[in-house]
Order: structure tokens, then C-alpha cells, then sequence
């Protein structure tokens, strides 16, 4: 992934996509002391850019390092690393680490560094997402919130996705769901979950993993169309009542889920509804935004 042409912003300066790298001894490769955001732009829109921007100030926060950055030279930013690289499409990664003062436990005094990446991505899961993604539920889960700061967009916290996802890929399913610690249905490895049960959806309450942008998107367009969201800890028996479920996050958008370890579900109305109905939003135009607004 580092052999290309193009161009990555790095604290403040856009430099070849070949010459961005770190040293060894980052701090942030040691000890995991990084966040990231994954963000996606349509038609040379960063869809929830704001929220994504301020998640990533406030991941660093909970790790204990502000990034030196504020939210509108970030911002600013992402739209120069899409420029550079001809991107209107793309997904958008920014990633703060601390640099390499001080290679210990203890690194109050190393540098905070941002960098902010771009590049062509679509649907994660391609073009057949459509039929319905199979997930396997992991035998990692998510942490308790008094172990790990599970609020944070972490990159450390990923390493349970890496190897759940591992795990599912070994015996040919998409992708791993994970089970909160105390055994309720979580998330995937890089998306949140839905279930329609009876018309109505439902939604873990994420207290032990991301509250996703784009499940919030999804909740309120649901909500505009009527149809009524219960957050609440969802036992993973409830698959077994579960008519259609579908994953939502930015990278995965809203993907229909057609397998969980032995329950089969068929992609349905609510979940089509709700694919269209984000599509269409994130599809806007800023034209078409500014003509709602009015
Ligand atoms: N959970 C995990 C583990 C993720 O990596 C993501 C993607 N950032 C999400 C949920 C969904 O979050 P969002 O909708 O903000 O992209």
C-alpha cells in the first residue's frame, strides 16, 4: 500500500504518498497510542466530515493527547489530500500517533503527529453486498468499558477485530461479529448492527463499542420514516427472532447481513428502504442540501 503515486498531508504539509513514513521506534506502533477516523466522500462531499473530525479530537483526548490540529485546519485538510490525489469518490483516513521522544510506558513529552490519507474505496464488501454479507460471532469481545477506552476510535482496540476477523475469514464467512463481554450481540469488526424484528428495528446499545455516525444516520432515517428504533442489549438467542439484519458504518454503508454462525436471514423491505434512503442522502449534492434547507 506504500508503492504509489499520490500524496498524503502530513502535520501540516502535503508530501509524496512514497515518502510517508515513520520510524521505528514511534511511540504509536509500540504502544498503540493512536486513533484514526474513516470517512467517506460522494461526489467531492466528506459525508459527516464535522462529526468524524470531532470523534477523532476527542479519541485522542481519551488516550491523553490533544492533537495539534484544530477541527477546521483538519477539515480544511482532508479536502487539500482529496484535491491533490483527483479524489471527489474516496475514502478518507486520518490517523495522530505520538512520535518518537520517548520510547517508554510513560511519553508525556512526544510529539502528536496527524496524518491524513485518501484514496479510491469502494463498498467494502463489493459489489455483491447486496445479497447479504455472512458474519461468524467472534470468540473475542468487546472489552468492558472499565478495561479499554472503548469510546475511543483506538487503534489498539483493533486488534480484536484483526483476529476475530481472521477467525471468520478461516472458515468462509465475510466478516466477525463480536459479542460485548458480558455476551450481547455488539458489532462487527468495522460496522454497527440492525435487526428488524416484527417492522420494528433494533440496535445494541453501543456502551462498549463506537455509537457510529452512520448508525446514528440510520436510526434517524428510520425514525423519518416511521419506523420505530429500540436501543437496548440485544441477547444473541433474539437472532433467532430476527426477520432481516443489516450492518451500517462508513466504510461497509448499510450492507444486508444474510448469515449469523447458523441463522439465515433474507435481505427485506425495512433494510432496502434504509439502504435507498442513505444512499440518497449521502448522494446529495450540496445544491440538492442547500435547496432542503431553504
Ligand atoms: N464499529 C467499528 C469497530 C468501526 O470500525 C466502525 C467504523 N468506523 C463503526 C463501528 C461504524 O462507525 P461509523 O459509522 O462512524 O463509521
Amino acid at each position: 500500500f506504500d508503492d504509489r503515486d499520490g500524496f498524503i498531508w502530513w502535520d501540516g504539509k502535503l508530501i509524496p504518498w512514497r515518502d510517508a513514513k515513520i520510524h521505528v521506534l514511534s511511540h504509536g506502533l509500540h504502544y498503540a497510542s493512536a486513533v484514526f477516523e474513516g470517512e467517506r466522500a460522494y461526489g467531492g462531499n466528506i459525508f459527516k466530515l464535522q462529526a468524524h473530525t470531532e470523534r477523532l479530537i476527542n479519541s485522542g483526548k481519551i488516550l491523553g493527547f490533544d492533537i495539534p490540529f484544530t477541527a477546521d485546519e483538519i477539515n480544511k485538510a482532508s479536502y487539500e489530500v482529496m484535491a491533490a490525489n483527483n479524489l471527489t469518490d474516496a475514502y478518507v483516513r486520518p490517523i495522530a500517533w505520538r512520535g518518537t521522544e520517548q520510547l517508554a510506558v510513560s511519553a508525556q513529552h512526544t510529539k502528536i503527529h496527524l496524518a491524513i490519507a485518501s484514496w479510491n474505496w469502494p463498498n467494502f464488501f463489493g459489489a455483491d453486498r447486496l445479497k447479504g454479507v455472512t458474519l461468524q460471532i467472534a470468540e473475542w469481545r468487546r472489552p468492558h468499558p472499565l478495561t479499554a477506552p472503548t469510546a475511543s476510535k483506538a487503534a489498539g482496540l483493533y486488534m480484536i477485530g484483526t483476529l476475530s476477523k481472521h477467525a471468520a475469514e478461516a472458515n468462509g464467512f465475510t466478516d466477525a461479529l463480536m459479542l460485548t463481554w458480558n455476551g450481547y450481540l455488539g458489532e462487527s469488526t468495522g460496522a454497527n448492527m440492525f435487526l428488524v424484528i416484527d417492522g420494528k428495528l433494533h440496535t445494541p446499545i453501543p456502551d462498549c463499542f463506537l455509537d457510529g455516525i452512520t448508525r446514528r444516520t440510520v436510526m434517524a432515517l428510520a425514525k423519518t420514516r416511521g419506523i420505530e428504533v429500540i436501543e437496548r442489549h440485544i441477547p444473541p438467542e433474539d437472532l433467532a427472532l430476527a426477520q432481516e439484519v443489516f450492518l451500517a458504518g462508513t466504510a461497509a454503508e448499510v450492507t444486508p447481513v444474510r448469515q449469523i454462525n447458523h441463522h439465515h436471514f433474507t435481505p427485506g423491505k425495512i433494510t432496502e428502504t434504509l439502504l435507498h434512503d442513505y444512499e440518497a442522502l449521502v448522494l446529495m449534492t450540496p445544491e440538492d442540501v442547500a435547496k432542503r434547507a431553504a
